[in-house]
C-alpha cells in the first residue's frame, strides 16, 4: 500500500537500466511509481549486472565510457528527480490472481499495485570459484559478457579464455577473436552443446582452439587475471595456462523465482511477452522489461529501451481501463485478454 493506504498505481520491480528507465518515464507521466530495488546478497547487488561492469563503452552518450555503477546511480537519480520512490527489498512472492495485485516484500507488509513492471533481470551463471567472483566484481579481467567488455584495451592482443560449450560460448569466442591474439575455449566435456552451425563456425576459426574435457579449478592473479589452473576432467591432472582475460559463458538465470505459477514463463524461466514489440505479459496489467524477458540481446541499451516501452504501455493500459480513476478496472479473463489492451494501443 502507499502511505495513504491506497493501492500503488505502478510498482516497478528491479533496479537495472530497464527498471530505472521505466521509472523515469512513469514518474514524468505522474504515475508516482514505487521501485522495489532488491537487496544486496552474495551474488546480486541492486543495480543488476552493470554493477559488475567497470567500463561501459557502448552505451550511447558516453564517448569516454562510463562506469556501470555510475551509470546506474545516474539513472536512479534521474528517476528520483521526477518523484520516483524506492525501497531496497526483494519481492519474495506475488499474487497476480487478485486485483489490485499483491506483492510481498521480504520484510515489509504486503503492497497492492494496480500495474506492475517486472524488470528483475537475469544473472550470469558463474562457476562459483572464489577468485573468479572476486576478479569479476573488481574488474580484474573476468567477465560474463564479451560484447560488453571484450573491446576494452586490457584484453587487446592477449590470449583470452572462454568457458562453456553452448551457443553463448561460441558467440563469445568468435566475437573475442576480433581483439585477442588467441581464444581458448575450455569445455568440461568432449562435445559442444551448441547448435551445429555455431559449433562448426567456431571450430573453423583459426584463432580459436578448444581444451576439451577440461575445467577451471582456479583463477590466478591478484589485481588482474594472469593464468588459469586447469584440470583434466578425466584424469584430474592439473596445469596452468597463462591468459589475459576470462569470459564465463555458462548460461544465464532469469530472476523470476518469485513469479512461478503467477505468469507465463519460458522453459528457461524468462517472462513471456507474447506480442512482438510489446511488453505485456500473460497477466493483463503486468509488464516485462529488460533481461528478464530477453535472452537474445541482453544489452544495457536494449533493457533501457524495453523499460521505456513498458512504462508507456502500462500508462496506456491504465488509461484504457480507467485504472487511475477507479480502484478496480473491469478486466477480461487472463486467457481472453493476453496482450489485448496493448494490442489495441498501436
Ligand atoms: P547453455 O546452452 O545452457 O550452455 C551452457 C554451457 O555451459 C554448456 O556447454 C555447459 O556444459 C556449460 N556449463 C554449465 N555449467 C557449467 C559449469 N559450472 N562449469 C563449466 N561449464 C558449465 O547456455 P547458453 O550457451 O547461454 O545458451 C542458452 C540458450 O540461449 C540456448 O538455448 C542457446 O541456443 C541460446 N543462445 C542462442 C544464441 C544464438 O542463436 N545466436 C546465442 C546465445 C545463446 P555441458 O554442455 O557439459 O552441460
Amino acid at each position: 500500500m502507499s502511505q495513504d493506504g491506497q493501492a500503488e498505481t505502478l510498482v516497478i520491480i528491479g533496479s537495472g537500466p530497464a527498471a530505472w528507465t521505466a521509472a523515469v518515464y512513469a514518474s514524468r507521466a505522474n504515475l508516482d511509481p514505487l521501485v522495489i530495488e532488491g537487496e544486496p546478497s552474495r551474488d546480486m547487488i541492486p543495480g543488476g549486472q552493470l554493477m559488475y561492469t567497470t567500463d561501459i563503452e557502448n552505451f550511447p552518450g558516453f564517448p569516454e565510457g562510463v562506469d556501470g555503477q555510475d551509470l546506474m546511480a545516474r539513472m536512479k537519480a534521474q528517476a528520483e528527480k521526477f518523484g520516483t520512490r524506492t525501497m531496497m527489498e526483494n519481492v519474495a512472492s506475488v499474487d497476480f490472481a487478485v486485483y489490485p495485485f499483491v506483492l510481498r516484500p521480504s520484510y515489509s507488509p504486503e503492497i497492492r499495485a494496480k500495474a506492475v513492471i517486472v524488470a528483475t533481470g537475469a544473472r550470469a551463471n558463474w562457476m562459483g570459484l572464489e577468485n573468479e567472483i572476486r576478479l569479476a566484481q573488481s574488474g580484474g579481467g573476468v567477465s560474463a559478457c564479451a560484447v560488453c567488455d571484450g573491446a576494452l584495451p586490457a584484453f587487446r592482443d592477449k590470449r583470452l579464455a572462454v568457458v562453456g560449450g553452448g551457443d553463448s560460448a561460441m558467440e563469445e569466442a568468435n566475437y573475442l577473436t576480433k581483439f585477442a591474439s588467441e581464444v581458448v575455449i575450455i569445455h568440461r566435456r568432449d562435445g559442444f552443446r551448441a547448435s551445429k552451425i555455431m559449433a562448426e563456425r567456431t571450430l573453423a576459426n583459426p584463432k580459436i582452439r578448444v581444451e576439451w574435457n577440461t575445467k577451471v579449478a582456479d583463477v590466478l592473479g591478484d589485481e588482474f587475471v594472469t593464468a588459469l589452473l586447469l584440470e583434466d576432467t578425466n584424469t584430474g591432472e592439473r596445469r596452468e595456462m597463462e591468459v589475459g582475460g576470462l569470459f564465463v559463458a555458462i548460461g544465464h538465470t532469469p530472476n523470476t523465482g518469485f513469479l512461478k505459477g503467477q505468469v507465463e514463463l519460458t522453459p528457461h524461466g524468462y517472462l513471456v511477452a507474447p506480442y512482438a514489440w510489446r511488453t505485456a505479459t500473460s497477466v493483463p496489467g503486468v509488464f516485462a522489461a529488460g533481461d528478464v524477458m530477453d535472452d537474445y540481446y541482453r544489452q544495457a541499451i536494449t533493457a533501457a529501451g524495453t523499460g521505456c516501452m513498458a512504462a508507456l504501455e502500462a500508462e496506456r493500459w491504465m488509461a484504457h481501463h480507467g485504472v487511475t480513476e477507479a480502484e478496480s478496472p473491469v478486466l477480461e479473463t487472463a486467457e481472453s485478454s493476453i496482450g489485448h489492451p496493448a494490442a489495441q494501443m498501436a
